[in-house]
């Protein structure tokens, strides 16, 4: 018998929401330029009305590379929270995301109907959850046993080449930030957002501040 299809495994996701209350959702410029014309709006107007910055801050070896500085260069009202939030190395990467507002939920959750508003168009960070892992024996259940999904269901070859691909396409991203700019990569830019480490939301952040931390990076 084949191994169920990405659609056929994604039918049997519960729509419980809780994938949708956890985590803090990014996506890529082609995606919000799709979600923008499912909605409707110009993506200025997409931007404006569902986004904020998400910037994920992790460990790194050293500062040679364009997206990542010293600590000592992270303002000391943010740096206390790192450390509080556990982080210790010497050396951080900046990851300067795009991301969708969230309350208790994503802002495209609908509690009532208990349901994604734009599941065509969502992005494939939301389309493979719970399979996102990097590691290929990960036990899904249990590391998500929140997720029905995890527990009724195994990856197959089709997700394994979609997280390929989805991976691909996030590096190509960061690659870009670094050697284009952010405001290259995007034609509109959310004023403001969250810092994220682990996971975690630690503190906020403005474009302007951002910018200055992505030129201190740049410049060192
Ligand atoms: S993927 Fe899992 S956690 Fe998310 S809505 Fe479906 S069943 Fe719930
Ligand atoms: S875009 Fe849709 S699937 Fe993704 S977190 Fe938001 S509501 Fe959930």
């Amino acid at each position: 018998m084949n191994p169920p299809s990405a659609e056929q495994i994604y039918a049997i996701c519960k729509t419980c929401g809780e994938c949708c209350k956890r985590y803090a959702i990014s996506v890529l410029p082609r995606e919000l330029a799709r979600e923008a014309k499912f909605f409707k709006l110009s993506e200025k107007e997409f931007t404006a009305i569902y986004t904020r910055l998400l910037v994920q801050i992790v460990p790194f070896s050293s500062g040679q590379h364009p997206l990542s500085l010293h600590t000592s260069m992270i303002p000391q009202n943010v740096w206390k929270k790192l450390q509080a939030a556990g982080f210790s190395s010497d050396y951080a990467m900046i990851l300067p995301m795009v991301g969708f507002k969230k309350k208790e939920y994503c802002v495209f959750f609908d509690p009532k109907t208990t349901s994604c508003t734009m599941h065509e168009v969502k992005p494939a960070q939301c389309t493979l959850f719970p399979f996102t892992s990097v590691e290929k024996n990960i036990d899904y259940a249990k590391a998500y046993d929140f997720c029905e999904l995890s527990r009724v269901e195994k990856p197959t070859n089709e997700i394994f080449a979609a997280q390929d691909a989805q991976r691909v396409e996030m590096r190509n991203y960061f690659d870009a930030v670094a050697e284009k700019g952010l405001s290259n990569v995007w034609k509109n830019i959310p004023n403001a957002g969250d810092i994220i480490y682990n996971g975690k939301i630690i503190s906020t952040i403005t474009l302007n501040e951002l910018n200055e931390w992505l030129a201190a990076a740049k410049n060192k």
